[in-house]
């Protein structure tokens, strides 16, 4: 089952990090802030990216949740 990627959107502060390191899934908005680019299915072979930008997200307000959970 394939990952999706959520956003904290109480922590995200919009720098737009993730949209460099993932511009295949998200672009940003006027203020920096993520949007999605389709419906935050990450595809896998865009997983290790997928993890970067979760990894690097300064805000840890990024992260993948398992298609099966209901909490995305
Ligand atoms: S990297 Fe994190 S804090 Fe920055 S825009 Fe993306 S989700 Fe928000």
């Amino acid at each position: 089952m394939s990952n999706r990627l959520h956003v904290d959107w109480t922590a995200c502060d919009g720098r737009g990090l993730c949209a460099e390191l993932l511009p295949e899934m998200l672009t940003e908005d006027d203020w920096g802030y993520p949007v999605a680019r389709d419906d935050m299915t990450v595809p896998p072979a865009l997983e290790p990216a997928a993890r970067q930008a979760v990894n690097r997200c300064p805000a840890l307000a990024l992260r993948l949740v398992g298609a099966d959970r209901r909490d995305a």
